[in-house]
Formats: C-alpha cells, structure tokens, sequence
C-alpha cells in the first residue's frame, strides 16, 4: 500500500532536520515531486499535500498528465535527458529544464521557444561514464557558448550524486557543484544568472540541502510503498 500522507510526514521530518544541520531557511529550498513513476491518483494526492512543483522525465508522461491535471496550478519541471526531437512537443508546457547539456539542445530549444525558459546546465561532477551532463572542465567555455541563444536562462546548475556512493563522496559532489555555480554567478552574465542549485534526490536531499540545494528533486520519498 502506499500512504502519500505517511510517506510526506516521513519526508517532512528528515526536511526539516536537514534544514536545521544546514542553517537553512525551508523558504530557500523548493521541493521538487518527481512524478514519473506516480499514476495520476497519487500525483493527485501529492498535489493535495501542498506540492505544486512536479517534475516528468519523459515528454509522453509530461503530456499525460497535463492533460489529466488541467486548471491546476502547478509548476512544470522537466528533468533527465531530452532528444532534441522532442523539444517542440514540450518547450512551451515547462517552466524549468533541468538538463541542458549540449549546444544542439540549445539550438533547438532557442528556435522552439515562444519565451524565455528557465534552464540548469547539468553538470558531470562525478565523472561517471553513464552520467549525462557537461565535464566541469568544459562548463564555462559552454556557458559562454550559450550567450548566443538568447531565450535560454541559466538560472543555475544540476547533478546527479552517485546512487551507491558513501557519505563523503556525496557530499563532495555537491560542494564541487555550489564551487562551480559560484565561479559562473561571479560572472554577473545577464543571461546566467546561475543562482541556484538542483541536487538531491530521496537516497541524499539531506546532505544536498546542507551544501546548500535550492532545489530539490524527490520521487520515491513520496510516492514508495509502506
Ligand atoms: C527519478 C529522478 C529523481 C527522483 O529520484 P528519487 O530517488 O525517486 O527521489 C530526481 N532526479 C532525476 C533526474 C530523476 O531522474
């Protein structure tokens, strides 16, 4: 069985815990459903709860349940790898892509876009082959690179920790990638502000929010079973 209100009081718990061990205000960390794996009945229910930042990771889930969720307010997140084929079906139904990471997407996307998009580079920071995203090596000479497509906003950065990595590994990722947002937003680019950070999922929010994750992306937390 799946209880979303046991499972948000859980979540709500460790939240809040974090955010004390990390000197934070809960107003400077969004939280992020990631609906990907949730049938429509408990999407709802998680909106019920008060969460109204959804996240899809495919463009045919994204449609979906736009059309099964219409006239609720809700802010739209896409995250994990977009094909540039898909771009049209959804650049104009997302208020934040949190992976932006090749010039071809920024092309796409700057011909598809009826308006500015809220964008987070997504950034390799653990150098795992199977992770998407750019080298930290390479991230500036990208960021530079995108000055040339103006409705795309770096509003900041995202990662992936490693899924089975210890503690300290974690931790390390996500303080290598408040390292390389602060370098960017040291720039003052009007088009890359980069002030935010995206990182931390279920298996390690907490440690994400004490680096200091300004947005964080939480799917099995909410929607597992008990
Ligand atoms: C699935 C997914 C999440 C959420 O993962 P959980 O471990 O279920 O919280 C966050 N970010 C990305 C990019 C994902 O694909």
């Amino acid at each position: 069985m799946i209880n979303i209100k046991e499972n948000v009081s859980q979540f709500e718990g460790k939240f809040n815990q974090a955010l004390k061990k990390g000197e934070r205000k809960s107003s400077t960390v969004q939280v992020v459903a990631v609906i990907k794996n949730s049938p429509i009945q408990l999407t709802k229910e998680i909106i019920q709860e008060g969460f109204n930042h959804l996240a899809e990771n495919r463009p045919e889930g994204l449609l979906e349940k736009q059309n099964e969720l219409n006239n609720q307010n809700i802010t739209w997140h896409f995250i994990g790898n977009l094909q540039t084929r898909k771009v049209k079906e959804i650049i104009n139904r997302i208020d934040f892509l949190h992976s932006l990471d090749r010039l071809s997407l920024a092309k796409e996307i700057e011909k598809r876009a009826e308006n500015s998009i809220a964008c987070f580079v997504q950034v390799n920071i653990s150098g795992e082959n199977s992770k998407s995203g750019i080298h930290p090596d390479k991230l500036e000479e990208f960021i530079t690179q995108l000055a040339d497509y103006p409705k795309i906003k770096i509003i900041g950065l995202m990662t992936m920790a490693p899924l089975l990595g210890d503690e300290t590994v974690i931790r390390s990722v996500f303080s290598r990638l408040k390292i390389c947002q602060e370098q960017i937003a040291k720039k003052k680019l009007p088009y890359a502000p980069c002030t935010e950070l995206s990182m931390g999922m279920s298996g390690d929010y907490q440690i994400a929010i004490e680096e200091g994750a300004t947005y964080i992306r939480i799917g099995s937390s909410f929607f597992k079973s008990n």
